[in-house]
């Protein structure tokens, strides 16, 4: 991406949400130390600008660590960059579909911890992943290592490969009991972190895919100017919004193919009306609605599993205050 592009789209993001928001950049895509540490100070220098005139900015970067170094590392902590990997859980179940890559990981993981970076870590649940929940959560536990487990992304296309509602399901409510009940669990695990904190906060929750249309939070910027709703977007030309290089930022906002998104809400979800989670759930990621049912007015593909796991833990949750406000 020419500087000057990426300049255009810092500036336009920051002055645009004002100095009472805090913006977020999230760098990920490809490989994005592949960019070097050059291209990162360079942006950070630029955001400078703008931190010293009242405006609060964050950077986050999705990285599979393999060219993390020292300097990368200090760098990071420095500039309070959030970094998040991708782990699979245990050697063999990563190693499966990730090009053997696990002692590289874990390895540069390990080390970017014992020197204070907090390094996120998202784990893909998927068929052959399925029956290894107990393993997957030990490990991260006994490693100390914070994840999110993420189902693969639902494709009509590929069916064979995609977890039943069911299979997710039965996943999260296995994960959630091991984690719940786990007195000497340190570690954060989410969504089943993020579930419980939306229904003690009644419906406020961190995670995109919960969120009332995420396109009021997010979007995705192509290294050619190109703008979409979300990175799981962008194979589909239907769903550019505009691209930087000739349109201001406003434009971008204003453009048709935003608002026509950003009319996907829990209301226009004929399914979602009358759920009874439907303050927590929202409808769920529309990405997962179109890849499965080839539109976005449409529930997310995992449904069925959001239901039965939020009606799972809403219960869990109440008995456990229950049974502290007898304790008062
Ligand atoms: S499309 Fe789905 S994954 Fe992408 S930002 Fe929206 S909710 Fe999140
Ligand atoms: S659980 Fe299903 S029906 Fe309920 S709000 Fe979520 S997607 Fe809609």
């Amino acid at each position: 991406m020419e500087f000057s592009i990426l300049e255009k789209i810092i500036s336009s993001v920051i002055i645009h949400n004002g100095k009472d928001s805090i913006t977020k950049f999230i760098w990920h895509g490809g490989e994005p130390l592949l960019a070097g540490l050059d291209f990162y100070m360079k942006v950070v220098d630029f955001q400078n600008n703008f931190k010293k005139d009242g405006y609060r900015i964050l950077n986050a970067i999705q990285t599979n660590l393999t060219l993390l170094n020292d300097e990368f590392i200090d760098f990071f902590i420095k500039n309070e960059f959030g970094v998040g990997t991708s782990l699979d859980g245990t050697k063999e179940l990563h190693d499966k579909n990730r090009c053997n890559s696990f002692d590289k990981v874990f390895k540069n993981l390990h080390y970017a911890k014992s020197k204070g970076l907090h390094v996120g870590v998202i784990c893909i649940l998927t068929k052959e992943t399925l029956p290894h929940i107990e393993e997957i959560y030990s490990f991260f536990r006994d490693n100390n290592i914070d994840f999110t487990l993420s189902p693969v992304i639902p494709n009509s296309r590929y069916s064979e490969f995609i977890l039943t509602t069911d299979e997710y399901y039965i996943a999260l409510k296995q994960l959630f009991d091991l984690w719940y009940l786990d007195e000497n669990c340190k570690i954060r695990v989410n969504p089943c972190g993020s579930i419980i904190q939306s229904i003690l906060l009644k419906g406020i929750n961190l995670s995109c895919i919960h969120s009332e249309n995420c396109l009021n939070h997010f979007l995705t910027f192509l290294p050619n100017g190109d703008v979409f709703p979300c990175n799981r977007f962008t194979d589909y030309e239907q769903f550019k919004i505009g691209n930087i290089s000739n349109m201001t930022f406003t434009e971008i906002l204003k453009s048709e193919k935003r608002s026509e998104l950003l009319s996907r809400t829990i209301e226009t979800i004929n399914a979602c009306r009358k759920c009874e989670f439907r303050q927590y759930c929202k409808g769920g990621c529309m990405n997962h609605a179109y890849e499965f049912y080839q539109t976005i007015y449409e529930r997310d593909y995992y449904c069925q599993s959001f239901f039965k796991i939020f009606q799972y833990i809403n219960e869990k949750v109440n008995v456990s205050i229950n049974k502290a406000k007898r304790q008062i």
